[in-house]
């Protein structure tokens, strides 16, 4: 007992310094002025550099794998706990202090030169420091588990019990089933409401719509809050403080209504996470998948419905009498579901997004594989654009170059969106079986929602696996036939 009240004490410490920290980058994402950083980058690196102390410490490092060696005499919730941070300390500890340092200074400048790179369309400029990138995730990844392909640790570090073998399934279904579908999606005239999305909307009155969102969505304002940002985030220290943005575009209104919404779904998973947890290493959303499936149920199941638009119209078009004359609920799901074959990830409609993503896997085993090296990789990546989506980037700007997780060492992250999605699509086809959901949207009743999913989902926080959550929900293991079933249902709508 003595052990776990020490594993519960330094764990709380550590907490503490956690907590410190993240306060600090919520002001970072949100209102600190720019010139702050410099001092606040030596500040914070102080912070940090004991808390990594704390982490790797011999004292914190005995006691894990004290209670490590007994996990057996535990309940199942300790067991998952004492896991977790056995799996936590065996990432850091098995790699040697200098390239460890090596690594995280790698990845400070990296930053930098992706972002120069990006800019001035630059591949060549970025390539050495991706390799380099590359070569340290494989490298770290077979110090923790030296058996194992390197990319399969690493999909697993991002959503637990994911590995090649499951996402080779899951996109080759996609390729198979999706692709002609979005084909012939993007064949169909779609321009109509061109006008319409892209006009002029007061940034201060879209904020009034989004705090009307705030509102729609049950969002607890006592234990939230919401601000802007250049890219829209969640943010938490533990269910009664979870805050998050959006950002206010004047030319495109709809990416402030659904990054808000969004993250939205981030946050109520945040807060509906139990209070019982506070404290342990449970606490928090179970993984960036599940985290997705909530966020872009929020966003595209509910928020990008016909339901929705019937009962919010009249809001929008209360502040925006001028801009929305013509337009009908009808009209507004239909714009807001517009699809198009985008060469931007992050502008790209809920149809032609799993697209992106299976691209950004293809690329990434092959790269974690030695299957390409980095010379060939703008040309694997505008092949691929063309076979999935039949567009080629004429720069690398729009093309290898547009994101920021592969310069920021996040290798076997991107699969999760997508996955998030489907598993979205999963959880819809068992929540229509115990709710009306189109009646629930229109008496614009989110509660009742919110609280089949806190029962089902949120209130376990991370005690549960992603995949246990799924079984015990929907009654079966990950089954991406409910994704694309959800697509082509709901494009077959509006397209044809
Ligand atoms: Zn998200």
């Amino acid at each position: 007992m003595q052990l776990v009240n020490k594993f519960r004490d330094m764990n709380k410490k550590m907490e503490a310094y956690n907590y410190v920290l993240s306060i600090v980058g919520w002001d970072s994402g949100t209102e600190a002025p720019r010139k702050s950083f410099r001092r606040r980058a030596e500040m914070l690196g102080i912070v940090s550099r004991e808390l990594f102390t704390l982490q790797v410490s011999k004292e914190y490092q005995s006691v894990v794998e004290e209670l490590y060696s007994n996990i057996d005499t535990f309940d199942d919730s300790f067991q998952r706990e004492v896991r977790k941070a056995n799996k936590e300390l065996k990432k850091i500890i098995n790699i040697p202090e200098d390239e460890f340092v090596e690594y995280q200074e790698l990845l400070q400048l990296s930053q930098q030169v992706w972002e120069d790179a990006k800019e001035n369309n630059n591949y060549e400029a970025f390539k050495n420091n991706l390799e380099k990138i590359i070569e340290f995730n494989k490298k770290f990844a077979l110090y923790y588990a030296p058996k194992r392909n390197p990319y399969d640790t690493l999909l697993d570090d991002y959503e637990e019990g994911m590995s090649t073998i499951e996402y080779d399934e899951f996109f080759n279904y996609l390729r198979k089933e999706l692709v002609p579908f979005v084909k012939k999606v993007l064949e169909e005239k779609n321009n109509e409401y061109d006008k319409f999305i892209n006009d002029s909307y007061d940034p201060k009155k879209q904020e009034e719509f989004c705090n009307y969102l705030i509102n729609v969505f049950k969002f607890d304002t006592d234990k939230g809050l919401m601000k802007k940002s250049v890219h829209p985030f969640t943010w938490n220290t533990s269910p009664e403080d979870v805050r998050f943005t959006t950002r206010y575009l004047e030319n495109y209104v709809f990416s402030s209504i659904f990054a808000a919404i969004h993250e939205l779904g981030h946050a109520t998973y945040e807060q509906q996470v139990s209070t019982d947890f506070d404290g342990t290493l449970l606490t928090g959303g179970t993984s960036m998948g599940v985290h997705e499936s909530q966020s872009r149920f929020y966003e595209n199941t509910v928020g990008r419905s016909l339901a929705f638009w019937e009962t919010h119209l009249k809001k929008f078009k209360e502040l925006f009498p001028e801009q929305t004359k013509n337009i009908e609920p009808i009209d507004m799901f239909k714009a807001v579901n517009k699809v198009e074959a985008s060469l931007v990830r992050v502008e790209a409609d809920e149809l032609t997004y799993p697209m992106h993503i299976m691209l950004r896997y293809d690329i990434e085993r092959k790269l974690m594989n030695g299957d390409v090296s980095v010379d060939d990789l703008p040309q694997l990546w505008n092949d691929l654009m063309d076979e999935y989506l039949g567009v080629r980037p004429n720069s690398d700007s729009d093309g290898v170059l547009q994101d920021v997780h592969w310069s920021a060492g996040l290798m076997g992250y991107f699969p999760t969106y997508a996955l998030g999605s489907a598993y979205s699509a999963q959880l819809y086809f068992t929540m229509i079986n115990d709710l009306d959901l189109d009646q629930i949207i229109t008496d614009n009743k989110m509660e009742i929602i919110n609280e089949w999913l806190k029962n089902k989902i949120h209130k376990y926080g991370s005690s549960k696996t992603p995949k246990e959550l799924l079984v015990e929900v929907t009654g079966e293991e990950f089954n991406p036939k409910y994704y694309v079933k959800y697509l082509i249902e709901k494009y077959s709508k509006i397209y044809f």
